[in-house]
C-alpha cells in the first residue's frame, strides 16, 4: 500500500509541478470556482416520482375503455387509482423532498404515450406504474356421457384463481424504438443519470447513439435493482407471495426515459387477494412497502453520487 502511494505521488509529482508552474503565469486570471470544484448541490438528486395508475373507464370524450382484470366483485382500475392515491400521499408524507406526478387521477383512462408523455415532460427520476394480476381461464374437461362406448366429453372454461401474490416487470431491451425516441425527445443536460443529448441530428449522430445505449443499460440496471427492492418489501416486510422480479416488453415503460417499474400488486381474481387489494389496510400495505423501496433506493443512488 505504502509502495503504491509513493510511486503515485512520483508519477503525480511532474504533473504538480506543470500545474503550479501554469498557476504562477496565471495569477492574474481569476479561476472559477465551479470548474474547480464540485459544489455541494450538483449530486444527483430524485426529485420527481411519477406515479402511473394502471387502466381506467372511458372518458365521457370517447377515448380508450382499458377496464384491466377482474376480479368476483371488484376491477383493477377502480384498485390501481386507490392505491395510486394512498402512494402518492405516502410519499408526499415520507419523503417531502420529492415531487409526485400522477399520470391519472380520475376514472377515466389516459393512453399509454400520454402516460409516457406526462413522465417525460415531468422529468420523472422513477416511474412507478400500478397494476393487478389475474390468470386467464383455464378450459377443464368432463365427461357427460357415451356414445358408442366412446365417452362424451363437455369442455368448460372456468376462472384460474390459483394465482397470488406481486409479480414485478421492468422493461424488456428487446425493442429499442420507443425508449430512444423518448431519450431523444428528452433533452437532460446536467444531471449526473439523465440523457445529454443535443436537438440536432441526434438519431444519425453514432456519439449519440453510444450514450443513448449506455443510458438504456443504466436505466434497465436501475429498473431491475429498484424492483428487487420493492420486492425484498413486499416478501419481508408483508410477507406476500411473489412471482419476483421478470423483464417483458411493456409499452408504458417502453417510452419512459426513466428507470421504471410495473407493480401487479397481487391477483385480483384470486379470492383472498382481492380481498387484500380492496382493503384500506391491504393497500396501505402495498405502497408503504413501494415507498420504502422508493426511500432506499433514493439514499443510495444519491450517496453514490455524492
Ligand atoms: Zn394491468
Amino acid at each position: 500500500m505504502k509502495n503504491k502511494a509513493l510511486k503515485r505521488l512520483i508519477y503525480g509529482l511532474p504533473i504538480i509541478v506543470i500545474l503550479l508552474t501554469l498557476c504562477s503565469f496565471k495569477q492574474t486570471t481569476p479561476i472559477k470556482s465551479d470548474t474547480t470544484s464540485r459544489r455541494a448541490d450538483s449530486g444527483f438528486r430524485i426529485r420527481t416520482i411519477i406515479v402511473d395508475a394502471g387502466h381506467g373507464d372511458r372518458s365521457p370524450e370517447g377515448g380508450r375503455f382499458s377496464p384491466g382484470a377482474e376480479g368476483s366483485y371488484s376491477f383493477e382500475r377502480n384498485v390501481t387509482l386507490a392505491i395510486a392515491k394512498k402512494l402518492q400521499a405516502q410519499i408526499e408524507k415520507e419523503i417531502p423532498d420529492v415531487r409526485v406526478v400522477m399520470t391519472r387521477t380520475t376514472n377515466y383512462d389516459v393512453p399509454f404515450k400520454k402516460r409516457a408523455e406526462i413522465a417525460n415532460s415531468n422529468r420523472g427520476d422513477i416511474f412507478i406504474s400500478i397494476h393487478c394480476n389475474s390468470l386467464p381461464n383455464r378450459t377443464v374437461r368432463e365427461i357427460v356421457g357415451h356414445k358408442h362406448h366412446k365417452p362424451v366429453y363437455h369442455y368448460a372454461s372456468v376462472p384460474d384463481r390459483s394465482g397470488k401474490g406481486v409479480l414485478l416487470l421492468v422493461y424488456s431491451t428487446n425493442r429499442i424504438g420507443p425508449q430512444n425516441e423518448a431519450l431523444l425527445e428528452n433533452e437532460e443536460i446536467g444531471d449526473d443519470n439523465k440523457a445529454v443529448t443535443s436537438t440536432e441530428n441526434k438519431a444519425e449522430d453514432p456519439m449519440a447513439m453510444i450514450m443513448l445505449n449506455q443510458m438504456k443499460n443504466k436505466f434497465r440496471k436501475q429498473s431491475i435493482h429498484l424492483a428487487d427492492l420493492i420486492n425484498n418489501e413486499f416478501i419481508q416486510g408483508d410477507g406476500r407471495p411473489s412471482d419476483g422480479v421478470r423483464e417483458q416488453v411493456l409499452f408504458v415503460l417502453d417510452h419512459t426515459a426513466m428507470p421504471s417499474v410495473l407493480v401487479e400488486t397481487g391477483y385480483i381474481n384470486n379470492h383472498s387477494d382481492e380481498d387484500y387489494l380492496n382493503s384500506e389496510k391491504g393497500q396501505n400495505e402495498v405502497a408503504a412497502s413501494i415507498v420504502r423501496a422508493i426511500q432506499k433506493y433514493k439514499d443510495e443512488v444519491e450517496e453514490v453520487s455524492k
